[in-house]
């Protein structure tokens, strides 16, 4: 587990951040695959948690959502629109091939059972100090998480920080594959880019200290 700030922790569960989730304050963020519950658990060891939220209900950030509310014992939060999906533990509709072979290994190898969902969240929410920003288009209730105090943002998937096939670090749109709706995802982005977020934190890759290139990239689009 990487320390980031004195309240917020990277609890990456693959290799070279592939898959990221973050414990923010008391709350812990998306919960990677089926198989990263140990991980996760681990990394949380010894602090507080008091709260699951998701970003979306994709089978690499809702794996191990279920077992670890069980064993923690804590609620699991989500936007309104993600909710069935979070509940069922079956993303796979809203993609664009629901069909396709890399969708099915996922929704069988990946996902995680579904998971009752205590409390929707909706833009201008706030969970601690960090307010909710709806950022639909990659699934369709996307959330992202935004402290102004110090410009800290957590994506999700609305950008990914690495190509996902060679893992080569950089700002991209996410695989067309996953994401339901292009054109607004590309609206979120530059949603994102208008708050000029001083730190990002990803679903997938490492962190960016933001010096512009985000503004520079969401503009091009
Ligand atoms: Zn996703």
């Amino acid at each position: 587990m990487k320390i980031m700030a004195k309240d917020v922790y990277q609890i990456p569960v693959m290799p070279r951040s592939g898959i990221n989730t973050y414990l923010i304050e008391d709350f812990l963020i998306d919960a990677g695959i089926r198989s990263s519950a140990n991980t996760i658990l681990k990394g949380l060891k010894g602090k507080v948690v008091s709260t699951h939220v998701l970003t979306h209900a994709h089978a690499d950030h809702q794996g191990s959502s279920s077992a670890i509310c069980e064993k923690l014992n804590i609620p699991l939060w989500c936007s309104e629109l993600e909710k069935p999906q979070v509940e069922t533990g079956d993303a796979t509709k809203e993609y664009p091939k629901p069909n396709h072979i890399v969708t099915r290994f996922q929704k069988y190898f990946w996902a995680g059972a579904g998971y009752k969902v205590s409390r929707t969240l909706k833009e201008n929410d706030f969970i601690g100090q960090f307010g909710v920003i709806e950022t639909p288009g990659h699934s369709s209730g996307h959330l992202s998480f935004f402290r102004e105090k110090d410009g800290l943002l957590i994506v999700g998937d609305t950008l990914v920080n690495m190509n996902l096939l060679t893992t080569f670090v950089g700002l991209h749109e996410p695989p067309g594959l996953f994401t339901s709706d292009r054109e607004q995802n590309i609206k979120s982005i530059k949603k994102l880019a208008a708050l000029n977020p001083k730190i990002l934190r990803f679903g997938h890759g490492p962190v960016l200290l933001n010096t512009g290139q985000f503004e520079h990239f969401a503009k091009k689009l």
